[in-house]
Formats: structure tokens, sequence, C-alpha cells
């Protein structure tokens, strides 16, 4: 029965920036979905936790800015549950100045952890997917600075269109294994990543026009799609990036 393919009964999900956010509401879709859920932050996923059935949802601590945690998140889950199914590469940092001031800093903090990281994690969980012999998903969350240059956030948009990119590369190279790669490309959310832009009210007002589903996306818009990537629904579903954007795009 389809719905069926919708289910994630026993499998287990690692979701990276799990604490708060689209993340959080991942966590929360996924775990509703069946999927017993290790949440990845550097600070506590309490909230999380809260909104989730208890025993569907472990936490664990990593700064994913340190490129050796990517072995110890892995290493980790598979120590306490002895496979992974389903990797969602969700965390990630937004800087915003000028190109002309843009800082190697506040190119390199944003490039590790939203492209390098998330390179590192595809590539162990593959590895892991691949001795498992039972296929796999990954999931990466890219952008609308995925297909659209923005402004102020090269580092950014220079990850999120890297995102995209080697979410195709990565899902023609493990096609064959049984495992989807594919991304989800949010369109302007509620969530910490955005409260610059809603604080500026001319910029606010701008971008709520530009929707035309009329209103900013919530962590909650993000979980069908979710759902549908990690399931074996989306099985003959490779190297997509979806955008769950109210129609910004398509305007
Ligand atoms: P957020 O700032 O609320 O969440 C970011 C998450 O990343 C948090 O859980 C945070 O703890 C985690 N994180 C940041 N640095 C980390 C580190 N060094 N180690 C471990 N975890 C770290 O923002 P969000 O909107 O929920 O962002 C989630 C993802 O969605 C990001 O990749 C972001 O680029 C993307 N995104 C967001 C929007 C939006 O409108 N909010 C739009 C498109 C894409």
């Amino acid at each position: 029965m389809i719905l069926d393919k919708f289910k994630l009964d026993g499998k287990i999900a690692v979701v990276t920036g799990a604490n708060t956010g689209l993340g959080q509401g991942i966590c929360i879709a996924l775990a509703e979905a069946g999927a017993t859920v290790v949440g990845v932050a550097r600070r506590s996923c309490e909230e999380t936790a809260a909104q989730i059935e208890k025993d569907r949802f472990f936490e664990l601590r990593a700064d994913l800015s340190d490129m050796n945690n990517a072995e110890y998140v892995i290493d980790e889950t598979i120590k306490q549950f002895g496979r992974i199914d389903i990797l969602v590469n969700n965390a990630g940092i937004i800087r915003r100045a000028d190109v002309v001031d843009f800082t190697e800093q506040d190119w390199d903090d944003v490039m590790n952890l939203n492209l390098k990281m998330l390179f590192k994690l595809s590539q162990l969980a593959a590895r892991q997917f691949i001795k498992q012999g039972a296929g796999g998903k990954i999931i990466n969350i890219a952008s609308m600075l995925s297909f659209q240059g923005g402004i102020r956030v090269a580092s950014y948009t220079a990850s999120k269109s890297g995102v995209k990119g080697l979410t195709m590369e990565m899902a023609n190279e493990l096609a064959k294994y049984n495992i989807n790669v594919n991304a989800i490309a949010p369109g302007y959310m509620v969530t910490n990543n955005t409260e610059m832009l809603r604080k500026d009210e001319k910029r606010s007002a701008e971008i709520l026009a530009r929707i035309p589903a009329g209103r900013w996306g919530m962590p909650e818009d993000i979980g069908g799609a979710c759902v549908f990537l990690a399931s074996s629904a989306s099985d003959y579903v490779n190297g997509f990036t979806l955008a769950v954007d109210g129609g910004w795009l398509g305007r």
C-alpha cells in the first residue's frame, strides 16, 4: 500500500542541527513517521526531545565546525544503534557582508560547515550504507540561493550552490548501491537563520510580498518533503533539489 512506503519504522536517522529551527521540524517529522532519530547539535536538544516520543530521540553533542567530529558522529551512532539508514545534513550558518568587505573567516566558516562537513558526513554515511548492503538516504538542506545569487551572502550562496551540485554528483555515484541523495531547498522560513531579515521591516515586507503562498514557511512545512525523501516512496528520485518555498522560485 502506498502509505506504507512512507513509514520509517525501525530506521535510524542522523539529523544535524537538531536543537532548533528546520532541524527540529525534521527530527519531529522523521520520528512521527517511525524513525529513531539521533539529533546532532552543539547545544542541548531539550526543546526538540520534549516534542518527540521517549526512546525515539537521542542527542549527540558535537561541534560540526571541527572536521574531526564527522567520524565521531557516524561512529557513535553505529556504536549505539548498530546501523544508519538516513542522514539529514541540515546544520548550516550564514554570514552577511558586502562582497568588497567579505572576510576570509566568514568565507571559511560557512564553507566548512555548510559544504565540507556535509561532504564528510555523506562520505562516511555512504561507506556505512554500502557495508550494510541495504541502500540508504542522504538529504541535504539547500536553499533558494542554490538557484539564485542573493545579496551580501557570498559564502552562503557559494556553499548552497555547491550543495545542489554535490547532491547530483553523489547521487550519480551512489545510485548503484540503492543510495538516494537528494536535497530540499527551503524558501524563507521563520528560524534564527532569518531573524535579521525579519527584523528589517522593509526587507521583510518585500520578501513576503513576493511569496505566492502569502506567508513565511514554518519548520513543520519541511517535514513532508523530508519524510518522502527519507522513505522508500522516493526510491527512484535521485539527485534532485526539491523546493519547499511557498512558490518563491516559480515567481
Ligand atoms: P538555525 O540557525 O535556527 O539552525 C541552524 C542549525 O545549525 C542549528 O541547529 C545550529 O545549532 C546548527 N549549527 C550551526 N553551527 C553548528 C556547528 N558548528 N556544529 C553543529 N551544529 C551547528 O537556522 P535554520 O533556518 O533552521 O537552518 C537549518 C538549515 O536550513 C541551514 O542549513 C540553513 O542554511 C537552511 N536554510 C534555512 C532557510 C530559512 O529561511 N530559515 C532557508 C534556506 C535554507
